[in-house]
């Protein structure tokens, strides 16, 4: 289906948060005050740029103690609080009638472990129907949210379509995704569909700085660090978050930065020591996240060495690291960039397919561009 449309004023008192005053955002504020909500929604867009935060908005703003459904969430009731505690940067609910369901999440048998498993199965898909069809314990509702959709498998996908077809009264199911084509299309025919476009560089700017003067987060304060982190995030408040939290990102990422320089000047043996220190020996959902922070800081440093060959300086990423690309970038051929990006991608599309990170990385390294020249 469609989009929502932006719908008159955004919502005074509440707050909606970095989506507020975007078009999906206000297109959910407005389905909500007008109790207009579907009970299958789609909410799509890129990793980090916020869809989990605008989902339990969602189901703060339904649940909220002081009419957030007029006003959005009000973020500081009992139960907003139970919904997301502000202290805590997890997006993990404790509220008997909201659940995030995803890769590790239980089902009804006792025998299975899904702690290791990167998707959603038939069995987690049948917990959750039995589950929506009880009365709901405390709200006048239950809301669902399954982070990612694209984690169901096959058997999971098809069995929830009869769910989705005839959702139970008072149950809203809200399914996120990033990769919206590894959806069904009988899914996403299913649900009205909302996708969240990343933050202008303005708007996320005046995130962070409600962050840093009212949450306490670290940030650089240097003007040009500053400016740095805001490239680096690409419009996704949710990645800059988790990754302030995590430290300095401009820092980390200089330093990843290092290592793609390394490792394209080392022989075959050095490149997968790397990779297996990098990614372990087995395949574990903390291998799948380093890998693909790897994937995220070479895909952005080998397109500034394709930007600078190409003349286009002032769209780089990585500034502060002007003197090196140019150094570096002229030892390449612009053609063989592209072809490595363009593996990078496919990289990723297959990890997030469930392909062995560990393998997959070792793929690509055999395939980073060979310089001309040594520096
Ligand atoms: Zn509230
Ligand atoms: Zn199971």
């Amino acid at each position: 289906m469609t989009d929502a449309q932006p719908a008159g004023t955004p919502a005074v008192g509440g707050d909606w948060g970095p989506h507020a005053d975007t078009p999906a955002g206000r297109g959910l504020s407005a389905m909500i005050a007008s109790d207009r909500l579907p009970h299958a929604l789609l909410i799509s867009g890129p990793n980090g740029v916020g869809k989990r935060d605008l989902a339990i908005r969602a189901a703060q703003a339904l649940l909220c103690e002081s009419g957030g459904r007029e006003q959005g969430p009000c973020r500081s009731c009992r139960t907003c609080r139970r919904l997301h505690d502000p202290g805590q940067p997890a997006l993990e609910p404790q509220h008997t009638d909201v659940e995030v369901v995803g890769p590790g999440s239980l089902c009804a048998d006792a025998n299975h472990d899904h702690r290791n498993t990167r998707t959603v199965g038939i069995c987690v898909i049948r917990r959750i129907e039995h589950d929506a069809n009880l009365a709901p314990f405390e709200a006048d509702r239950r809301i669902i949210i399954i982070d990612p959709a694209d984690a169901l498998t096959a058997d999971a996908a098809d069995a929830f379509l009869k769910t989705l077809e005839e959702p139970p009264d008072g149950v809203h199911f809200i399914l996120l995704t990033s990769q919206e084509a590894g959806l069904s299309e009988t899914i996403r025919s299913r649900c009205r569909s909302i996708s969240l476009a990343p933050l202008q560089i303005d708007s996320l700017e005046t995130r962070l700085d409600e962050w840093t003067q009212t949450a306490g987060v670290d940030a650089p304060e240097q003007p040009e660090r500053r400016a740095e982190l805001l490239r680096l995030a690409r419009g996704r408040p949710g990645w800059l978050q988790a990754n302030l939290s995590a430290g300095d990102p401009v820092t980390l990422r200089a330093a990843q930065i290092d290592d793609a320089v390394r490792i394209a000047n080392a022989d075959r043996s050095e490149r997968l020591n790397w990779s297996e220190q990098l990614a372990g020996r087995s395949a574990t959902a903390q291998s799948v996240a380093n890998v693909e922070l790897i994937l995220d800081a070479w895909t952005d440093w080998w397109r500034d060495l394709w930007l600078y060959l190409g003349k286009r300086s002032e769209s780089l990423t990585h500034r502060s690291q002007m003197e090196r690309i140019e150094q570096i970038a002229p030892m390449y051929d612009q053609q063989h960039i592209t072809q490595f990006l363009e593996q990078i991608q496919r990289t990723r599309a297959l990890i997030q397919q469930g392909v062995n990170a560990r393998l997959a990385l070792d793929v690509l390294l055999l395939a980073v561009p060979v310089a001309r020249t040594s520096p």
